[in-house]
This record gives structure tokens, C-alpha cells and sequence, in this order.
């Protein structure tokens, strides 16, 4: 039997928000019906939305930070019973059978992952995301939330912190690295946690000083602010790895000449735009620029339980459904501290 979801929608690119009704499959045997109760706001959901990235399919249902509980399971699922606590981030099927996919990177199917929203099945039918009552997911890709999580401030991990947490792990951060974050917004204040979690020396990069003692709070050790005459100059050399969460322009060029020998400077901020670099400022140090993806499904139950072990959590404002399309405002002014949830009892 099919679930009839209510959704917050959009009918067309960038118009405000709408409530309306979706039709979830009826499940199949590995399948697992969640009724949502908290959805984060992406910037990428915002991004979509807006088509700043590509033409987006219509009316979209975004949302890629889901939290909410089990409330009907598939004749063979073993993974989850009723009533289980449960997660759905970006994706949510990918071929299975590729190098990425067998390596648990499901983020880089061969094939292309099914994005939660604004995607494509592998049936042809149009997906949509968490800003709704109920999905309808493979087991595979659905995630446990620790019980010590609360579910609000759990839901912007399945995005912001698996975006944060796996380039942290795959450049090895540690306590012999320095480690700076740029942008100390929804993915920004996961990184400065995780970072310092993981024993790195963390500096925050951020446009003012108005969150410096947020950034403390975090775990930073180090806050500058750009609009600060010669913040850059002055940390010339300093860095080992930079996670750069800006989702506008940076000054690229200036941000690789504060890593150091062998440094790494990595995109998980997708602007719009093209960014621009002189090649010198790679060959000078042999620093490398890289990006990363979310993240595949087996790190990201592993990042969910790193947050438990150590208490490391979203700093949410929880809205109703009629605020989103305010809160879209706020998160690209840089007013947010540090995600909105959506309440989704609300919708
Ligand atoms: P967000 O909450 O809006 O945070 C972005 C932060 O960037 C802001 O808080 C602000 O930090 C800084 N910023 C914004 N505009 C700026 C500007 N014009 N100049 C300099 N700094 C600026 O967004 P988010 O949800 O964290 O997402 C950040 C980016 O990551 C987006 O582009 C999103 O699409 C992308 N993303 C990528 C992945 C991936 O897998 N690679 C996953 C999720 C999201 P301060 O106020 O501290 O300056
Ligand atoms: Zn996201």
C-alpha cells in the first residue's frame, strides 16, 4: 500500500513554499517506511532550489537531513524494526555492485546515487526529500541515530556532519595536524567539533568576529575574521589541511598560501561560480587542492557514532514549516546559528 506524505514543495524555481501531497511507494521487501520528524536545512537545499547548480525537477520536495522513527518495515528487513530511531542523508540507492559502491563509497557510484531529492530513481520516478511526513528507503541506506542524540539536532548530521567528518578522516587529521575551517556556518561548526574531537589544532576562519565565541565554544583554538585588514598575510605557511565550507567566492588564491608544505586545501563549499588560482601558489609549498562528497553509508554510521561517543552534536534553531522560506534568507545572510530544523509536525 502506497503512503500518502504531506510536503512542503516548491512548484517552481525559487518560488516560497507550499504545502502539498506525495505518494510513497508501497514497500518493497528490504524497504523501511520512516515517519520524518525533524528535516534540516542544506544550503544545497537552497542552491536547488534556486537552480544555481543546474535546471532542478519540479515542483522539487527538498531536504537530505532526516531524522524520524521506523513505523513500518519490508517482509525482509533485518537491518531495523518498528519503532527504531532512524536517518536518511543525501542518498538513498546506488548500483551496489561497482568499486565504489563494494568500497562502502556509495557517494561516487559508477552509475550516479540516487540523490534523495531533485533526482531520478533507477524505476525513472522523481525523488523527493525529508521537508515531508513520511519516505520510503532501501534499508542500506538508512542510518541508526544513537539514542543519545536527540533526533532534532541529530538530523544536520546525516549532511553536515558526514560532509565534514570524511575529508577530516581521509586527510588524516590528528593531533599533529593544524587544521583551519572556513565559514563557520551549518557544515563550518561540525568541522570545528570534529576537528577538535580528533585532536587537531582548529582555526577558524570566518567574516567577522561575531561567532568567535561560538568557534571557542566549539573547540577552536585560533578565530580570525577576514574583514580584518591582512588576516590572510598573516597566517602565511600556517596550515596542514583547510576544510573550506564558503558557499560563495573565495579568495582562493590567498587561502593555499596559508597551507604549508604538503598542505591540502579541500572544497566541500560549492559556490556557484568558478574559483580562480595562480598555479604558483601549488608548486611553492606542494599543496594540493581537492574536494570531497558527503559521504559513503558505512562512514557516516560511524561518524553518527563518533558524535555520541563524544558528545558532539548540531546547535539547531527548530522552525515551523511556515518559516522556511525566511530561514532561506537568514542562511544565506550567514544568520544562522547554526542550523535550521524543520519540525516537520508542523507541515
Ligand atoms: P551555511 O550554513 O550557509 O554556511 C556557509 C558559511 O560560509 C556561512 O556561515 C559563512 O560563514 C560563509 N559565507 C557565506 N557567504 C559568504 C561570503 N559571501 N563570503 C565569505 N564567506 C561566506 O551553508 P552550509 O549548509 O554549511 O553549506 C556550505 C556549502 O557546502 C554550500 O555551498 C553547500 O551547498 C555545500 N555542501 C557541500 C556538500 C558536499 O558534499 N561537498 C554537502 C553539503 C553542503 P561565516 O559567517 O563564518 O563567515
Ligand atoms: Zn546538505
Amino acid at each position: 500500500m502506497t503512503t500518502q506524505a504531506t510536503a512542503l514543495l516548491t512548484p517552481s524555481t525559487g518560488a516560497p513554499f507550499e504545502r502539498g501531497s506525495i505518494t510513497r511507494r508501497s514497500l518493497n521487501s528490504d524497504d523501511v517506511l520512516i515517519e520524518i520528524a525533524y528535516a534540516g536545512i542544506c544550503h544545497s537545499d537552497i542552491h536547488n532550489v534556486r537552480d544555481e547548480w543546474a535546471p532542478g525537477i519540479y515542483p522539487m520536495v527538498p531536504g537530505h537531513e532526516i531524522a524520524g522513527i521506523v513505523t513500518e518495515v519490508g517482509s525482509d528487513v533485518t537491518k531495523f524494526k518498528v519503532g527504531d530511531r532512524a536517518g536518511v542523508g543525501c542518498f538513498v540507492d546506488s548500483c551496489g555492485t561497482c568499486g565504489p559502491c563494494r568500497a562502502g563509497e556509495e557517494q561516487f557510484c559508477e552509475q550516479g546515487a540516487v540523490m534523495t531529492y531533485n533526482s531520478t530513481d533507477y524505476d525513472g520516478d522523481v525523488t523527493y526529500g525529508g521537508y515531508s511526513t513520511h519516505i520510503v528507503v532501501k534499508q542500506d541506506y538508512v542510518l541508526h541515530i544513537p539514542d543519545s542524540l536527540a533526533l532534532d539536532s541529530a538530523a544536520p548530521l546525516l549532511c553536515a556532519g558526514i560532509t565534514t567528518y570524511s575529508p577530516l578522516r581521509h586527510w588524516n587529521a590528528g593531533p599533529e595536524s593544524k587544521v583551519a575551517v572556513i565559514g563557520m556556518g551549518g557544515l563550518g561548526h561540525m568541522a570545528v567539533q570534529y576537528a577538535h574531537a580528533m585532536g587537531s589544532h582548529v582555526t577558524v576562519i570566518s567574516q567577522t568576529r561575531a561567532k568567535e565565541e561560538d568557534g571557542k565554544r566549539f573547540g577552536a583554538d585560533d578565530y580570525r575574521a577576514m574583514n580584518e585588514e591582512g588576516t590572510l598575510k598573516a597566517l602565511r605557511d600556517s596550515f596542514d589541511l583547510i576544510i573550506n565550507t564558503v558557499s560563495a567566492d573565495i579568495d582562493l588564491n590567498a587561502m593555499l598560501k596559508t597551507l604549508k608544505l604538503d598542505g591540502t586545501l579541500v572544497f566541500v563549499g560549492l559556490p556557484e561560480n568558478r574559483q580562480d588560482f595562480t598555479v604558483f601558489s601549488l608548486t611553492a609549498q606542494r599543496r594540493s587542492l581537492a574536494g570531497s562528497n558527503i559521504g559513503g553509508i558505512r562512514e557516516t554510521q560511524e561518524m553518527l557514532d563518533f558524535s555520541a561517543e563524544h558528545g558532539i552534536t548540531s546547535q539547531v534553531e527548530v522552525i515551523d514549516a511556515d518559516q522556511v522560506d525566511e530561514a532561506y534568507e537568514r542562511v544565506v545572510n550567514s544568520d544562522v546559528r547554526y542550523r535550521f530544523v524543520i519540525d516537520v509536525a508542523t507541515i
